[in-house]
């Protein structure tokens, strides 16, 4: 039965369109940002899953691998291609696709090199996405929504309101829990607050779904490597300023090698230092082959994301972006240090108070144009 609990916040005319192109589209290529996570590859998935079931031919491409943690999902009923590994079979798809469906990602820079054969293909895009400031351009129709915890909260949102909620089973429902559980840091931010979020939840329960083990499997998984890297990361790389209430971390490639470094083995890190009394901004840096990757996390009040745009060429959500920087991880360093400078001297960020305006937090002094 569908979930008649939550409000209709997706547009008819919206829904209207989405489905006429999926109506008169045989085939059908479903994309998410690269690096997925828990929410890019669970909404991609119950989407191919969902488009399977009314009889299109539907596939996943992804830009890159998926972490080892999420590889237990990709594997138990819709196999992806792999843009990196298999650009010949991800070349096809693409091309006779008839309709791309663009998932938790707002802008091609996201996908990388998958762009290269995105970007020229036939097939109309659409978005379907949660970050703010999609380049909407590229896309001929465009469900965007930042309010939401997640795409997989949105991708529900739109099976219940194009009435395909009849299709709903374990596969997608598990899909679209890992995506709603991972997004929201397992219900904890992201608009995570909205009881309508719940109602979804309880839906999804309904489908057998072991929501224990989804966490256990998705975010509670590290190896001997991965926890004694980010051991090393808190104890020795930690630096804290607290007249600024910020953290940073940063690791080079030297210090990534020497833990055996993984993709996914940070998963998760720069979350620690927000849990300090006092910090309420955290900037981590990780050394890649030639850039290096920026995370941001912050505590209510103050837009990462705008940093993340203005300063490392990126994106994401207010408390949670990230961007990337080409250089040395030592000007990367400058650059924050300078972003530090801009900000002076301030008092710990206490959002709660924020109508006493002698309580300027670091957000409030970090004047950005
Ligand atoms: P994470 O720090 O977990 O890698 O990413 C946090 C959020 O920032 C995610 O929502 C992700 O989509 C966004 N994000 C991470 N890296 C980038 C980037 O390079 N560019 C943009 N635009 N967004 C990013
Ligand atoms: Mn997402």
């Amino acid at each position: 039965m569908a979930n008649f609990r939550i409000k209709n916040i997706i547009p008819r005319w919206q829904i209207e369109r989405l489905t006429q192109m999926l109506d008169r589209a045989t085939r059908v290529v479903v994309t998410c940002h690269l690096s997925p996570d828990g929410d890019a590859i669970g909404s991609s998935l119950a989407m191919c899953a969902l488009l399977r079931r009314m009889g299109k031919t539907a596939d996943v491409v992804l830009p890159d691998q998926l972490p080892h943690a999420l590889q237990f999902i990709a594997h138990e009923e819709v196999i992806p291609t792999v843009y990196t590994i298999n650009r010949l079979r991800a070349t096809g798809l693409v091309e006779r696709a008839d309709i791309v469906l663009c998932l938790d990602y707002n802008a091609l820079k996201r996908i990388d090199k998958l762009a290269e054969i995105i970007e020229p293909c036939r097939a109309p895009l659409v978005l379907i996405d949660h970050h703010e400031d999609p380049d909407t351009s590229l896309f001929r129709l465009w469900l965007s929504y930042p309010e939401m915890s997640s795409t997989c909260e949105l991708v529900y949102r739109l099976i219940v309101q194009a009435g395909w909620h009849a299709l709903l089973d374990r596969f997608i429902g598990r899909a679209l829990y890992l995506g709603i559980m991972t997004d929201t840091g397992n219900f904890t931010h992201n608009n995570s607050n909205n009881p309508e979020l719940y109602e979804i939840v309880a839906d999804l329960l309904r489908y057998d779904i072991d929501k224990s083990e989804l966490y256990e499997r998705a975010m509670n998984t590290f190896t001997v490597n991965s926890l004694r890297l980010q051991g090393y990361a808190l104890a020795d790389k930690l630096e804290i300023f607290p007249d600024h209430g910020a953290a940073l971390l940063t690791l080079s490639r030297d210090e990534l090698e020497r833990y055996d470094y993984h993709k996914g083995d940070t998963e998760g890190l720069v979350n620690r230092p927000l849990t300090i009394p006092g910090v309420s901004w955290v900037v981590f840096m990780r050394e890649d082959a030639n850039y290096i990757k920026v995370s941001m996390r912050s505590k209510e009040g103050f837009s990462v994301s705008e940093i993340c745009t203005k300063y490392f060429n990126g994106g994401g959500h207010e408390l949670a972006a990230g961007g990337d920087f080409y250089g040395s991880l030592e000007e990367a360093v400058a650059v924050f240090r300078r972003i530090l400078a801009d900000v002076g001297t301030v008092k710990e960020a206490s959002p709660k108070e924020s109508d006493d305006s002698d309580n300027d937090t670091i957000f409030d002094k970090l004047n950005i144009q």
